[in-house]
């Protein structure tokens, strides 16, 4: 990694408080696409965790009284820095996470995108003075900020699930202590050092390193200092994060796992839904949580779809994610892959056809070949959990009833897709999805305007859009009585 052209950006260890704190033990981190050690970083101790839990808790104090326009300009410090950083930025994160230079670099500007919003938005932080209910009385309310902030993050997104909630944390007037995936702790403390350097003052923003996630989880639910939890990771994990914070009756949010429905009907714009498709399932070699898990074809157009889905995906070049001509790249890890190929095998079992690219994988490796599973028979495995992978799966249907109790057959509720050129069908259909977001003709969903989060098994609580401050604020009721002279 002598590379960059900030070394500076290369962190090896714990930021806690303003400093960067070493320990004696290590653990590695791999680059996925070769498998090689690219850094050594120090694993936090209980006690660091401690440390820099109590030092959020001194330094939120200090920090709410800062006026929004005094934080939205310091956050703003950040977005730039991260912005003069973006290559740098984008070639650690593909070498420890594998995703190709382009998704790095549109993760980087759509991970500093939230920033951008939430410094604006901390300036709109409306209160209410409720019109008289009862004579000589009246309602007022107080927003302010819950406190200090505990956050764990998953590696699919190893910036942008970082600043969509500390961006957020850090406008409303918290603090911040993130503990990021082990396999991708680089791209945050890389966040941690152009946070230092945007004079976010020390306490405000720390991030705790360590492979323990176990113990440090425990430790981030339990402690008495912390008011909210925000998780993104998966839903089992989630579950577990959830409970344990209950006893300390902490505000929580989860953002978790996906298998969303893709769904073409028949008077669709074939061509565009193709291109949606392909862009939505590649992002990230299929490991985003909103990535198309299931794909309905209505009876009529199944064939003429698959034909220019095939042709389309054989232009598709697969490298090493650091390669120029790379469209995709390889998943996390071995084992990732391995998971993949199960679900593959599992689906032509169970009577699934193979239609585009292979069973083969090489037991050494995290690439996994694009592949397509046709006729697949709803309610196996693979319709059930998150394939996570370019692996994609085809399922014909008839009736619109039909595919919309299909869709909804998951205990999952996060993102699906519609394709139709029917308004009446629009306003059915997404009424009906049990989703917390729903593209229309669109595969582009996420971005900092829009609310985004799930239901049902997915979580709850909505991050990015005006509505992403409420999870960082508590309202307080005043309730007065005055009198007329
Ligand atoms: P994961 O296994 O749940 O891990 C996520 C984070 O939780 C990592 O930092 C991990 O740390 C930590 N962790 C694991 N076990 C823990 C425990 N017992 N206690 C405390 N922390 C623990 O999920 P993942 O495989 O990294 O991420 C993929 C999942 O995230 C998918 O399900 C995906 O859909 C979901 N996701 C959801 C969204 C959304 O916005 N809804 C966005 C992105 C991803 P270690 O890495 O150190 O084990």
């Amino acid at each position: 990694m002598n590379d960059l052209k900030s070394p500076a950006l290369l962190k090896s260890c714990s930021f806690i408080n303003g400093q960067w704190q070493e320990a004696l033990d290590k653990f590695d981190v791999y680059n996925p696409a070769n498998n090689e050690v690219i850094a050594q970083i120090s694993e936090v101790s209980a006690e660091q965790i401690d440390n820099a839990i109590e030092a959020a808790s001194v330094a939120q104090k200090k920090w709410q009284q800062k006026t929004s326009f005094q934080r939205a300009e310091i956050l703003q410090n950040w977005s730039a820095l991260i912005d003069q950083h973006q290559d740098d930025l984008a070639l650690i994160m593909t070498r420890e996470q594998g995703k190709t230079l382009p998704d790095a670099k549109g993760e980087i500007i759509y991970g500093k995108g939230f920033i951008d919003w939430f410094a604006e938005e901390a300036k709109r932080i409306y209160s209410d003075t409720t019109s008289n209910h009862i004579e000589h009385k009246s309602v007022q309310t107080i927003k302010q900020p819950i406190g200090v902030v505990g956050a764990i993050t998953p590696w699919n997104f190893p910036n942008a699930m970082i600043t969509r909630k500390a961006a957020a944390a850090l406008a409303a007037g918290c603090s911040f202590v993130v503990k990021p995936a082990s396999e991708t702790p680089l791209s945050a403390l890389a966040l941690a050092e152009l946070a230092r350097q945007a004079g976010i003052p020390d306490g405000v923003f720390n991030v705790i390193v360590g492979t323990n996630s176990q113990k440090i989880g425990e430790q981030l639910t339990t402690h008495k200092k912390i008011n909210k939890f925000t998780f993104t990771g998966s839903t089992k994990v989630g579950k577990l994060l959830n409970k344990q914070c209950a006893n300390s009756i902490k505000k929580v949010s989860l953002e978790l796992g996906g298998n969303a429905p893709f769904i073409v009907f028949d008077d669709a714009n074939i061509e565009h839904a193709v291109d949606a498709l392909v862009a939505a399932k590649l992002r990230n070699c299929g490991q985003t949580c909103i990535s198309p898990n299931r794909v309905y074809l209505q009876h009529n157009i199944a064939s003429t779809f698959k034909t220019k889905l095939v042709a389309a995906l054989k232009q598709i070049k697969q490298g090493n994610g650091e390669c120029q001509d790379s469209q995709i790249a390889c998943l996390i890890h071995k084992k990732a892959a391995e998971k993949v190929h199960q679900l593959a095998e599992s689906a032509i079992k169970n009577g699934g056809k193979l239609i585009h690219g292979g069973l083969t994988k090489s037991p050494d490796s995290s690439f996994y070949p694009i592949t397509v599973i046709d006729e697949v028979p709803h309610g196996i495995d693979i319709t059930q959990c998150e394939i996570f992978g370019p692996l994609f799966t085809l399922i014909t249907f008839n009736e619109e009833r039909e595919v919309i109790d299909q869709a909804n057959d998951t205990e999952f509720g996060l993102a699906s897709y519609i394709f139709t050129e029917n308004a009446n069908r629009v306003y059915r259909v997404t009424t009906a999805l049990e989703y917390g977001m729903i593209g229309v003709n669109d595969s582009a969903i996420s971005h900092p305007i829009a609310p985004f989060g799930g239901i049902k098994h997915s979580g709850f609580g909505k991050e990015g859009s005006k509505y992403g401050l409420d999870d960082y604020l508590i309202i307080k009721a005043v309730t007065q009585k005055f009198y007329h002279q």
